[in-house]
């Protein structure tokens, strides 16, 4: 968990985008020991573990590089993307306050693996799991309506 911070954090701090991040392996959706997956809201967690099961199926191999995440490292998140985007307004774009945050509250989750974001924008609805922001491929909330449908894409945390 600690490298998994560290090397977001040092990502973010070179500019490189969080895909470049995603590249650490991440955790696995049923590692509850792992804070940022045991942190998570218990039914996006299930819906997580139902897509990945999913995708493995069809050899695709998802993980969690982001889940829950504490308000200290969500703004810590924060204060590092204004100095790697020259100011807040350009940092929100990428990355919420710890008041907006839906990680900060379980209710979000980065995924990684060869193609798992892709998999799952394409595949996540039927497990409730929808891509939120135009700009974050990788970002994922419990979000489809009552007849299983996403909603439109934002164009950013900003939104
Ligand atoms: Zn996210």
């Amino acid at each position: 968990m600690r490298a998994v911070i560290v090397a977001m954090a040092v990502a973010i701090v070179l500019g490189a985008s969080p895909a470049t991040a995603a590249a650490d392996p991440g955790a696995s959706p049923l590692d509850l020991a792992d804070p940022s997956v045991g942190g998570l809201d218990p039914a996006l967690r299930t819906a997580v573990q139902n897509a990945a099961t999913a995708a493995a199926s069809e050899g695709v191999t998802m993980t969690i590089t982001s889940g829950w995440r504490s308000p200290q490292f969500q703004q810590q998140l924060l204060d590092d993307a204004v100095v790697t985007y020259g100011s807040l307004a350009a940092a929100r774009r990428y990355v919420q306050t710890p008041e907006m945050s839906k990680h900060v509250i379980g209710q979000a989750v980065d995924v990684g693996g060869t193609g798992a974001d892709q998999w799952l924008d394409a595949n996540g609805s039927r497990f409730g799991l929808c891509r939120i922001y135009a700009n974050e491929i990788w970002h994922f909330e419990l979000a489809t309506d009552a007849t299983g449908v996403c909603p439109p894409l934002l164009p950013d945390a900003a939104s």
